[in-house]
């Protein structure tokens, strides 16, 4: 059918790199891409998480949609692996989702050893390893011709909660890194945004009691509920549809409203 406009909708054929893809957002996002014809490349932490993922995606799509690569993105050996991987299974390299994060105490109230290691530990994988990742994935986004880089920050980058210094000051970092990625980056016709889910139902979250996610969202949440990992999926893909070329350096929060709730 005759179209009367000119962008495409489409990410059919691309290759995405999406980490902590076995799990939460990062598996909602695995699947949805290859739902709209990507080809995907699961990354995240244990050989039977990974390949349960690929063989959701293979069982739907068929064989070349999906390729697992078991990585630890704080290990900068493996990240390089998993980025060669990809080109020698995909041929090229298109789209970098950096999602995989953890969430963990850290506090000034913790001896230094617990101090320390959670504050290391915490930058590792969800900051450093983003700018790692995105370095090794950029002669291929950029050979691309629209490369696409969405890093999944957090709400905490926005408001804050009590034993998550090092949680809340990665996520904020992870924003400091989108906008200067994206002015670096903006002359290779790359994108890069990043996103702010707020609470989200994922096994990160599963800890917390029904009740106590109930209320909270009752009191902080305008739309009243914790957000379904599809729901952050599906502003990650409009990040990386080609239409989306004029989107750069922004940082979405997709939280219900919560971040702009006054009283
Ligand atoms: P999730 O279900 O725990 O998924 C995160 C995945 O990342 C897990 O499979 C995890 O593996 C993996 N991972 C952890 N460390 C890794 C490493 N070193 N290398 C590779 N993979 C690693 O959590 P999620 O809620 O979907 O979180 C996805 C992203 O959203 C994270 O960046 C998180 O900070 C962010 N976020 C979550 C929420 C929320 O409410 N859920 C809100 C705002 C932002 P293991 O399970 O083995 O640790």
């Amino acid at each position: 059918m005759e179209r009367l406009t000119n962008l495409s909708r489409s990410i059919s054929g691309r290759v995405a790199i999406i980490t902590g893809a076995a799990s939460g957002m990062g598996r909602a996002t695995a699947r949805l891409f290859a739902d709209e014809g990507a080809r995907v490349v699961v990354a995240d932490l244990g050989q039977q998480r990974v390949d349960a993922v690929v063989d959701e995606i293979l069982a739907v799509h068929g064989a070349d949609s999906a390729l697992g690569v078991v990585t630890d993105v704080s290990d900068a050996r493996q990240l390089e692996h998993l980025v060669a991987r990809t080109v020698e299974w995909g041929g090229r390299l298109d789209i970098v989702v950096n999602n995989a994060g953890i969430s963990v105490i850290n506090s000034p109230f913790q001896d230094a050893e617990e101090f320390e290691s959670s504050w290391a530990q915490t930058l590792d994988v969800n900051l450093t390893a983003h700018a790692r990742l995105v370095r090794l994935a950029l002669p291929h986004l950029i050979e691309s011709g629209g490369g696409r880089i969405v890093n999944i920050a957090s709400t905490e980058a926005l408001v804050s909660t009590a034993g998550l210094g090092a949680y809340a000051a990665t996520k904020a970092g992870v924003i400091g890194l989108t906008q200067s990625l994206a002015v670096e980056l903006g002359r290779h016709g790359i994108t890069v945004n990043a996103i702010c889910p707020g609470p989200i139902a994922t096994p990160m979250t599963a800890a917390i009691d029904e009740e106590s996610k109930a209320t909270y969202a009752r009191r902080r949440v305008p739309l009243r509920r914790y957000g379904d990992p599809e729901e952050v999926a599906h502003m990650t893909l409009n990040l990386c549809l080609p239409a989306s070329s004029f989107v750069n350096g922004a940082h979405i929060p997709v939280d219900g409203g919560m971040s702009i709730r006054h009283t």
